[in-house]
């Protein structure tokens, strides 16, 4: 990667203006040069338009406790690391800033802040900063968004170029669950954020018409969006990449590296971010880089897909807001993978309780008849009443 200074950076991202008001500023003026290329043998991409290379396993550390695991994710080829300051009430900050003592310039890090009034955000980028031990941010991405509207947000673009300005954080992004494509696109046509931080798996183009459409780079599925925004320069990582991280059935092929390279395939993604909580998960996933599906990665696939296909939600988002009663569908059923898939009772019950009385499935328990079609043809009502019975 070419040295290159923050205010070239800035002038590379069409942020003329920032790049003048930042030109004294030396806070934080460590130049995306200075991040070191992964390990031996680790496949890397281009983040979109940052320039920055990334390795194309990263590390999303959302439930990762244990530090050492993170610096040997490092130590292993990965590269991004990924975190938010709600993470485990804020703890989850902390445990990547342990893990980066020393090694910091090796990772381009990456964190998140709600959208809320700019003072507001402000602090609480100050604090991610405190809690990380960093001086700058490389990726500071808007919590969860699903609309054309956020991407617009006024408030949030004003705070977060006053971070730019002070040299806090280098790269705006936005992260998205739900209305992912319509976030995608609004993204690139409005600019400003670089990189979006989508939910994507196997098993979001599922239905064979929009597999076969996504193969051949067309249709209107959320891996054809990926490409094409992907090819007009914004970076794109993925999350949630094994589908719920479900106990797999029996296979000498691992179905979660067959995952990450499904995802991998689609060239629009620079990077993902697997849960990593366990030094033998970091080896499962960092050997994926660089694979090719082949037809083994697609049987197990399908074997996977057949195993979690009662329960897991592909968080395609298609049914939001079809339901009468307001329960909010997709986040109910994320909230029930993270407690039957990656098995973190804390962060499911806290992100239920999050969503309120107003969006969560109290209304299922006495609700006659499902009006809300799932694209994957789950059952709704079934699932929904068994978070609720779970996670309330
Ligand atoms: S069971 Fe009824 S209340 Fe629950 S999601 Fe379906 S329509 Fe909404
Ligand atoms: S419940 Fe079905 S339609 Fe709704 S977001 Fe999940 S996969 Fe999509």
């Amino acid at each position: 990667m070419g040295v290159a200074s923050r205010r070239e950076i800035l002038k590379a991202f069409g942020c003329a203006a920032a790049a003048a008001a930042a030109a004294p500023v030396v806070r934080g003026a460590r130049a995306f040069a200075a991040i070191s290329p992964p390990g031996p043998g680790g496949e890397t991409r281009v983040l979109g338009s940052t320039g920055i290379r990334v390795a194309t396993v990263g590390v999303g550390a959302m439930i990762t406790r244990e530090s050492d695991v993170i610096r040997y994710a490092v130590e292993n080829g990965a590269n991004y690391v990924d975190t938010a300051d709600c993470y485990m009430g804020g703890e989850n900050e902390r445990i990547v800033g342990r893990a980066l003592a020393g090694i910091r310039d090796k990772v381009v890090l990456a964190s998140k802040v709600h959208i809320a009034p700019v003072d507001e955000m402000i602090r609480s980028v100050e604090n991610s900063l405190r809690s990380l031990k960093t001086d700058v941010i490389d990726i500071m991405q808007l919590h969860g968004i699903s609309s054309e509207e956020e991407v617009t947000n006024e408030d949030a673009r004003e705070a977060l170029r006053k971070l730019l300005e002070q040299g806090k954080i280098r790269v705006p992004g936005v992260t998205t669950h739900k209305g992912q494509e319509t976030v995608l696109r609004a993204v690139r046509k409005h600019g400003f954020y670089r990189t979006v931080l989508v939910a994507y798996n196997f098993r979001s183009d599922e239905g064979i018409g929009a597999a076969i459409r996504s193969a051949f780079g067309s249709g209107k599925g959320l891996s054809a969006t990926i490409r094409e925004v992907g090819a007009s320069g914004v970076g794109i990582i993925a999350m949630k990449t094994q589908a719920g991280g479900y106990s797999s059935p029996g296979d000498h092929l691992s179905p979660h590296q067959a995952a990450l390279a499904w995802v991998l395939e689609n060239p629009g993604v620079a990077t993902t971010i697997p849960s990593m909580v366990s030094f033998a998960q970091v080896d499962e996933n960092m050997k994926a880089s660089g694979k090719r599906l082949g037809w083994g990665g697609r049987k197990a696939l399908a074997r996977y897909a057949r195993a979690i296909g009662d329960r897991h939600c592909g968080l395609c988002g298609e049914c939001a807001g079809s339901c009468p009663q307001g329960v909010d569908v997709p986040s109910v059923l994320r909230s029930l993978t993270y407690l039957e898939g990656y098995r973190q009772a804390d962060l499911a019950r806290q992100s239920y309780r999050e969503l309120g009385p107003d969006r969560f499935a109290r209304s299922c328990l006495s609700c006659g008849s499902c009006a809300v079609a799932c694209r994957l043809g789950l059952d709704v009502k079934r699932l929904a009443r068994r978070a609720h019975g779970l996670l309330a």
